[in-house]
């Protein structure tokens, strides 16, 4: 069987993350996406929603979708997480399996500088994302460990649904019609109060 693994802040998910799973299944990249809302990241400050929201988040955009699993085993841990770690621990639970770690092209240029990224590649092979129009290189030392997925495009970041939330606006169509009631409802990424919003009661999330 063929795995996704696709880790990130999801603050929040978006229709970019969405877009990124369905292109997956529908290109038959992965028989199963894997989404991995980050705890801590060593390389970002502080996200702005705290980890059982974006968990939550992600459960909704994804709610009802075959073939995709959101998995807590980062954003419920206190301190940092890495990704090869986490990767490393889920293929060891399904010995022959292949894994593909999915990535946005803006993510690729600095591979290098996550955790052991020599061990990263020998568990998974890259499935790159363009960003955007951004044009998209592949640093020498990927060359042969990345494939790149052709024709993708969405412009959608959460930095610009934080924005457009924290200006008063709707991120209308930037985000599935769950996650955006979801960021109303707890009043997340508003300017002046929701920007760090306390995480959600345990009885608010679904039992694993
Ligand atoms: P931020 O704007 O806060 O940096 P983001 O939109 O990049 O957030 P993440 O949760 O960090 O969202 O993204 C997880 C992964 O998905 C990253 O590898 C990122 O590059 C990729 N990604 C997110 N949105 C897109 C998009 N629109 N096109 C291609 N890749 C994307």
């Amino acid at each position: 069987m063929m795995r996704a693994f696709f880790g990130g802040s999801f603050d929040p998910f978006h229709a970019g993350h969405l877009a990124i799973i369905q292109t997956i299944l529908d290109r038959g990249l992965a028989d199963e996406v894997l989404v991995v809302p980050a705890g801590h990241n060593p390389q970002k400050p502080d996200p702005p929603a705290p980890g059982p929201h974006r968990l939550r988040m992600a459960e909704l955009g994804v709610a009802g979708l075959a073939g995709v699993r959101v998995l807590d085993s980062e954003a419920e841990r206190s301190g940092p997480t890495y990704t090869v770690d986490t990767l490393a621990a889920l293929a060891a639970q399904t010995p022959g399996d292949r894994w593909r770690l999915v990535l946005g092209g803006d993510n690729l240029a600095d591979f290098g500088s996550w955790r052991d990224p020599d061990r990263l590649l020998a568990l998974a092979q890259l499935l790159v994302f363009p960003r955007g129009a951004a044009p998209l290189t592949v640093p020498p030392g990927l060359a042969g460990r990345a494939l790149i997925v052709e024709g993708f495009f969405s412009p959608v970041s959460a930095t610009a649904v934080r924005a457009t939330v924290a200006a008063g606006g709707r991120p209308g169509k930037l985000v599935p019609q769950a996650v955006l009631d979801y960021i109303v409802a707890h009043g997340l990424y508003r300017r002046g109060g929701g920007g760090r919003a306390s995480a959600p009661g345990r009885e608010a999330l679904p039992c694993p």
